[in-house]
């Protein structure tokens, strides 16, 4: 998109002009469009004037979604720093490798990130900004800075395209999470594919035009996806900011609460996993709960469950449904679809955006026709060009401006998208990824445990859960209790064994060496 800006700042600037329109709800907080502004300027003024913040100086975001995490992240982009938005579902551990990865300055933290962070042995390398604190010596007080500096000018900085913007981490097949490096200029492109593959899908759509007028609601969004994650981040957060669209924000995803806030609120758009919607419209209440003004529902990120569609055609009367697939790597875009063209080919993941170039490869790494399945490659302006500090993970994924997907698939005669299998190592509850080698690495280092295999359980509300093949080692003892206890403290809730199995003899291997998962799936859960 030639006439996309070129970073951030520029991107949101016309959200200054929605002014005391209300932009932010949030359990009994409400922000204006010039209250966000206001309190991200203060931040950005501090950051520059009194904390000296530089150029691509990294500052990580620890917290669950509350107001404080959209300030701090435009105010951080906007002065040319990197934001670096952790997983807050993450164990102490797992934030720490983050902040330290990141090399960060400054993390942005709330008090359960602040508590979990500071309970890790390793000395913590960054400094503290809390939100929700007076200050003290070990940190600085969020508030205390913005309201001593309401009224402060953000300030100018010089910032291009090409600049980065925001490391977000993403787990990887080797263990350790890798952090995907957006310029400004990818992450901008990434909000006008939103916006107009987006809009360009639903105008075609006589029907969705018809019913997103008749509500006669402003523009509204539920966010109960993450923020630290592209879907929450962009197309809820970004795209709200820059469009001057209301954003209903939940701290923590439950149906009843969220049908309370569409009725309330008028919700007139619900984008989030699958799960979440199927949760919506299952639950008790939906059918007593006015959600007349719900024009627009989505669901994407993980394959959608085979229930989904019915369970939307028996409860949505006439909104209009969508999908889409996209990774952390592409910002989010690939394909999309809404209405009319997503029960055209319901199993499809969407049409192609127009800014995507897409090849499918043989394992061998020919270049397939269309309608044949391969591994999945993209280009576009939207992509990742490296991990930050992996130049192996970077030239393993990314050649000639083609960067691999570990999806395998196939793209049709009309440019749907369709996606088989994965070629990656990943499984995906409720749309947060778990990389069965990280939870592997950890069950090694068990001294009960020779050998272990993680193995995807399908699951009809979270799509996969993981299930852990365990060989005990000669002569050692070991439950399924004591293994979950020990996995308890080192990996995040989410990623917990949902079933243990525990086999005598070796796991099934080929001639390299690689577990053969399938074999195991076929053994214990089919
Ligand atoms: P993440 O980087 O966490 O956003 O995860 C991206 C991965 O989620 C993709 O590479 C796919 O494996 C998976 N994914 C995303 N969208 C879909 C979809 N619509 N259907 C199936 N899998 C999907
Ligand atoms: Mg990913």
């Amino acid at each position: 998109y030639k006439n996309a800006p070129n970073t951030l700042r520029a991107l949101l600037e016309p959200g200054r002009g929605f002014g005391a329109q209300e932009f932010l709800v949030y359990q009994d907080q409400r922000l204006s469009f010039d209250d966000f502004f206001a309190r991200a300027d203060a931040l950005a003024y501090y950051l520059v004037s009194e904390l000296n913040i530089n150029k691509g100086d990294r500052i990580a975001i620890a917290m669950r979604n509350n107001p404080e995490w959209m300030i701090a992240y435009y105010a951080i982009v906007s002065i040319g720093a990197v934001v670096v938005p952790l997983n807050s579902w993450g164990s102490a551990d797992e934030l720490a490798y983050g902040l330290g990865d990141s090399m960060a300055k400054w993390v942005v933290c709330d008090q359960a990130r602040y508590d979990t962070i500071t309970a890790a042995p390793s000395e913590l390398a960054c400094q503290v900004i809390l939100v929700g604190a007076t200050g003290s010596a070990e940190y600085l007080s969020f508030d205390a800075i913005i309201n001593a500096h309401l009224g402060a000018a953000m300030p100018e900085v010089d910032c291009e395209s090409d600049d980065i913007a925001q490391i977000m981490y993403t787990s990887g097949t080797t263990g350790r999470p890798k952090g995907a490096v957006s310029s400004h200029g990818n992450i901008c492109q990434a909000i006008f594919s939103f916006e107009f593959h987006g809009t360009c899908s639903a105008m075609a759509n006589p029907e969705a035009i018809r019913k997103m007028f008749s509500t006669g609601f402003a523009p509204c969004t539920l966010l109960s996806v993450p923020l630290f994650h592209v879907s929450g981040c962009y197309a809820a957060f970004l795209l709200n900011l820059r469009a001057g669209r209301k954003t209903v924000m939940m701290y923590k995803w439950s149906a009843e609460d969220a049908l309370a806030l569409i009725e309330k609120e008028r919700v007139t758009i619900f984008s989030a996993v699958p799960s979440m919607v199927v949760d919506l419209l299952r639950h008790p209440k939906f059918k007593t709960t006015d959600t007349t003004s719900l024009f627009s529902i989505g669901g994407g990120g993980t394959a959608c469950p085979p229930s989904f569609k019915s369970t939307i055609s028996e409860n949505l009367g006439d909104a209009y449904v969508g999908t889409g697939y996209g990774m952390t790597e592409t910002n989010a875009i690939c394909a999309s679809c809404t209405g009319d063209a997503y029960f055209y080919k319901p199993k499809s993941a969407g049409t192609l955006s127009p800014l995507v170039e897409w090849q499918t490869r043989s394992p061998e790494g020919g270049i397939l026709a269309k309608g044949e399945v391969g591994e999945i490659w993209l280009k576009s302006a939207c992509n990742i060009t490296a991990y930050w500090n992996k130049p192996e993970a970077t030239a393993e994924n990314f050649a000639h401006g083609w960067m691999a997907t570990g999806d395998i698939g196939y793209l049709d005669d009309e440019n749907f998208v369709f996606l088989v299998d994965r070629a990656k190592d990943l499984i995906i509850r409720g749309g947060e990824n778990i990389y069965p080698a990280e939870i592997e690495a950890c069950l090694s280092q068990h001294a009960a445990i020779a050998d272990s295999a993680i193995i995807a359980v399908p699951d009809e509300r979270l799509g996969e859960t993981p299930g852990a093949v365990i060989r005990i080692r000669d002569g050692a003892t070991l439950s399924e209790t004591e293994v979950k206890d020990y996995l308890a403290d080192k990996l995040a809730a989410f990623k917990q064994p949902s079933h243990v199995w525990f086999v005598e003899e070796e796991l099934p291997r080929n001639a390299t060496g690689k577990v053969l998962k399938r074999d195991l799936v076929q053994r214990f859960v089919k």
